[in-house]
């Protein structure tokens, strides 16, 4: 028998959320408006109409175009996957070869290090500085030391919420011959974007989603947008009908009712200044310009007992660059409410 699995995976543990069973869900950075509840229903009748029989339009066709637009770039520079995360997997399964080097700061999103091991890379952390911005000579030494395929940076970085310091990541861009993957799954709460910087560096990518400011998590929609070379090469390994008939659809649908869905993303700001003025007087927190905040407690577990006695769901970090620290999703005003009103009591 030959049943051993890849050595690459020895230190991996399969993601589990856990199910929620709480009263607030503010542990996924979700949107809690969703789509509202009128469009909806309209989108859904006429979702009816799908011939669901048949395989989907291989390559989301029709997104690509419509966010082509938007966008200003050409639909050949658009990949659309299964969530951002399948992005981030087929930029993976495209280039990287086996122990080669990835790296991102630290802490960062937790899947470019769960993905690079996966795909049989090796991961190289590097530590935020002391004001939670990049340290953009300690990566470009690291990149330096280890000749990574890929620096992957989050913009707003996530778990700490903040954008780091823009010419710092151009300081990055000017130094380093590696695939350079700015994530802005937060960028509708930022509205700050690498974007316009595509031209500049053919080695740049730009990942975004649907699942936060559009509300559709549970769709599993992203995107990247790079050059035409790279996103032929990310096609070479990307399933052929990879997202579904149903979520193109509405995200189309979505996309016509921008304005609609995008109304949530002014309160979500609005409340987000609210929890960080009360949070921020109490713990040490960090600015944030995404949908969540990011709590130093004093005492972790304490903290966490305190938020699951009032059934409110939040990301603890237990272990890792940033244990100790809480992740609080901006909910609505109650559920915001409810969480500064432990946060005022102290836990
Ligand atoms: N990037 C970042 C920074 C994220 O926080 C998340 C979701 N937590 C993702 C990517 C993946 O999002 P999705 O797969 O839902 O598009």
């Amino acid at each position: 028998m030959n049943i051993q699995p890849r050595k690459s995976t020895k230190d991996l543990t399969a993601y589990d959320p856990g199910l929620f069973k709480g009263r607030y869900k503010l542990d996924a950075n979700e949107n809690p408006y969703g789509i509202p509840a009128g469009l909806k229903k309209k989108i859904l009748a006429k979702a009816a109409a799908l011939e669901l029989n048949r395989y989907p339009q291989p390559g989301a066709g029709l997104l690509r175009e419509k966010l082509s637009k938007g966008l200003k770039v050409s639909p050949a520079q658009i990949v659309v996957g299964n969530g951002s995360d399948e992005i981030l997997l087929y930029l993976m399964l495209a280039y990287l070869e086996q122990g080669e080097a990835v790296i991102a700061p630290a802490p960062a999103f937790e899947m470019y290090g769960v993905i690079a091991k996966a795909c049989g890379g090796r991961f190289v952390p590097v530590p935020l500085d002391d004001k939670y911005d990049i340290d953009d000579r300690a990566i470009l030494r690291a990149a330096g030391e280890n000749k990574p395929k890929f620096i992957f940076i989050t913009y707003p970085n996530n778990p700490t919420g903040n954008c780091f310091t823009a010419s710092r990541i151009k300081n990055i861009l000017d130094n380093t011959g590696a695939l350079v993957v700015i994530d802005e799954a937060y960028y509708e709460f930022s509205q700050k974007t690498f974007l316009p910087l595509l031209k500049k560096y053919p080695n740049l990518i730009i990942t975004r989603t649907f699942s936060k400011a559009y509300s559709m998590a549970g769709l599993r929609l992203g995107y990247m947008i790079s050059s035409a070379a790279v996103c032929e090469n990310v096609n070479k390994v990307r399933l052929p009908y990879n997202v579904n008939s149903l979520s193109v659809f509405i995200a189309l649908e979505a996309l016509k009712n921008a304005g609609v869905i995008k109304k949530s993303i002014g309160i979500i700001r609005k409340e987000r200044a609210r929890m960080y003025k009360t949070i921020s007087q109490k713990y040490e927190t960090i600015k944030s310009d995404a949908n969540f905040i990011f709590v130093r407690f004093n005492d972790p577990q304490k903290a966490k007992f305190a938020f699951e006695k009032e059934g409110i769901s939040i990301r603890m970090f237990g272990k890792g660059p940033a244990a100790g620290w809480a992740r609080i999703t901006v909910g609505k005003p109650a559920e915001n409410s409810a969480v500064l009103k432990i946060i005022k009591r102290g836990v």
